[in-house]
Formats: structure tokens, C-alpha cells, sequence
């Protein structure tokens, strides 16, 4: 079992499902070919307590955290790719922004960059194996920052190295997943603008239409700073396609609250909208807040 879940929930899960025989959180992918052999190893001398012995060591070295909170880049050296055109690229790991309902920060850590010169490497190499698009991949893609700067010292911004893998020969067409609205620079409206092989596509989760909604899920930004980002990628000299997510039934969210996300996604006129019923997320700080909605009236409010 991988993931997110895994990493938090840890050890807890092989009590929950005893057929479980591997747990690795997101991370520790990079020890999975060892973590693979041991059990394999673990199960050819005594099938199942030796088995279960090698899960519970590995456990113990998967959900530590503190070799990701000093560590400031990273680098990835498995990535399946199933598509033979298109190709997934992590170009950050982890998230520093805290929403008070989002479980990633605790199980995904710090962020880390990986740099710009091994970013474009990969893109390079996957040009020559004949893959024509390519998606960048981070919790917050935005907040990316070069490391290092590579051997011309000069460290790329998440927008310059957008523009940068857009220009790779043979590469048609680079998406970007997910931005997050505080840290969506008019400089990333700039290079769709300039760079043709930058998809005309945005998704910029919104996540709520009022300010006070905002405020209690910490999301970092208002209704206005958020309509400003839409103002510019409205003025774009291409069409450029928006879309987002939003959550209903945050606990406080009034009957006004709603009025408000309703008026925005009017105001917006998105492409297209993710919209989910809000859950509570195990030791996540919007646990705590009270006013819960009842699931019904969550159901209300999504359905319109
Ligand atoms: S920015 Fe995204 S990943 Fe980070 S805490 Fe908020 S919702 Fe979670």
C-alpha cells in the first residue's frame, strides 16, 4: 500500500488489514526495490512471521520524517509511464502552505525542488524516446525554486523553466498540475502567451468564494487577490481555458458563504470545476472547528 494514507496511517494499517504486506509512504518510493527484496527474501525463508517482520522494520523506516525536513531537493528515479506520448515530470515535492483541511503537508513534508537543469535533462530524454507532451507535477507547482542554478548559476523560476521545457525539440505540448493562486505569478500568464507549445489551460483551485471561508481553510489569498489572477489570464493575448476545484460544507460555511462561491464560479464562467462535499481528514487543524455541515445540506449545495 502506497501513498499519502500509508504514510500516515502507518503501522495502524496492517492491524486494519492483516493481508497487507508492504506499507511505504510517499517518502520512501526510492527504497521500495529494497524494501521489495527484503520481503521477498523475508517470505522464501519463513513465509509469514518472517514476512511480517521485514513489514515492521520496514515501517519503522518509512514513516520517519526527518530526513525530509532538512532535505531541500530531491531527486526522483522512478517514474512509470504507461502513455506512450504523454509523460508525468515531479518538479517539487511536499507543501508549506498548510490548508487547514489538507492532510499533505504532514505526510508529504517540507517542500523540495529538484533542480532545473535535471528537470530539463529529463524532458530532453523523454524528447528522444518520442514523448510529444509532457505535465509537470508538484502539490504546488508555483512555489517552485531552483536549487541550485545549474551550471550557469542561474537559478529558474517556476514560469522560466515552464517556458524552458516548452522549447525542448520535439516536445508539442506542456501542462502544468496544481498551482495554487498565492503563488501564481503573472510571469507564468506571460509564458503561455509567449511559449505556443505551453498548453492554453490553467487549473487554479478556488476551492471557496468567501473571504471568510478562505480564512478558515488558510488558504493564504482573498476573493479579490484570487479575481485578480483571473483578470490576468483573461487579458492574455491567447484564450486561455480555466479551471478549478471547489469544496462546499466547510464547517461555518453559511447559506452567504455559498452565495458567494456561487456568484464567483458565475463571475469566472470556468471551463470546467472538480467539486467535492468537505470530509474531515484525520490530525488535520479544520477537525477542531465546529459547525459542522449536515451531510445533507452538503449534498444540497453540491448538486447546484
Ligand atoms: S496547497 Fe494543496 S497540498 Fe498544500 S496544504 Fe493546501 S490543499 Fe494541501
Amino acid at each position: 500500500m502506497l501513498g499519502c494514507v500509508a504514510q500516515q496511517e502507518g503501522e495502524k494499517i496492517f492491524e486494519r488489514a492483516p493481508h497487507v504486506s508492504l506499507v511505504c509512504g510517499s517518502a520512501s518510493y526510492r527504497k521500495l526495490p529494497q524494501m521489495l527484496a527484503q520481503l521477498e527474501a523475508g517470505k522464501s525463508e519463513a513465509p509469514n512471521p518472517a514476512a511480517r517482520k521485514v513489514q515492521a522494520e520496514s515501517l519503522i523506516r518509512i514513516t520517519g520524517l526527518d530526513d525530509r525536513e532538512t532535505d531541500k531537493c530531491f531527486e526522483t528515479e522512478f517514474t512509470a509511464r504507461t502513455n506512450p506520448h504523454r509523460g508525468y515530470i515531479t518538479i517539487i515535492e511536499g507543501c508549506d502552505k498548510f490548508c487547514s483541511y489538507c492532510v499533505v503537508p504532514f505526510t508529504r513534508g517540507k517542500e523540495r525542488s529538484r533542480t532545473a537543469e535535471s528537470v530539463l535533462a529529463e524532458a530532453r530524454q523523454m524528447a528522444d524516446l518520442g514523448y510529444t507532451e509532457i505535465q509537470l507535477l508538484g502539490q504546488n507547482v508555483n512555489s517552485y525554486k531552483d536549487p541550485t542554478g545549474g551550471s550557469s548559476g542561474k537559478k529558474k523560476t517556476f514560469a522560466e523553466l515552464l517556458a524552458a521545457v516548452g522549447e525542448v525539440p520535439g516536445i508539442r505540448r506542456v501542462r502544468f498540475t496544481t498551482s495554487h493562486p498565492r503563488d501564481f505569478g503573472r510571469d507564468i500568464v506571460d509564458a503561455i502567451d509567449a511559449v505556443p507549445t505551453l498548453c492554453d489551460h490553467v487549473h487554479l483551485p478556488v476551492q471557496s468564494g468567501s473571504d471568510r471561508v478562505l480564512n478558515a481553510m488558510q488558504r493564504l489569498y482573498t476573493r479579490e487577490q484570487y479575481l485578480e489572477r483571473i483578470a490576468w489570464m483573461k487579458s492574455a493575448k491567447r484564450e486561455i481555458s480555466i479551471t478549478s476545484d471547489i469544496i462546499v460544507g466547510f464547517p461555518g460555511e453559511t447559506e452567504e458563504d455559498f452565495a458567494e462561491t456561487l456568484a464567483l464560479l458565475d463571475e469566472v464562467g470556468y471551463d470546467s470545476v472538480f467539486t467535492f462535499k468537505y470530509s474531515p481528514r484525520p490530525n488535520t487543524p479544520s477537525l477542531a472547528l465546529d459547525d459542522a455541515i449536515p451531510d445533507q445540506e452538503k449534498s444540497r449545495r453540491l448538486k447546484r
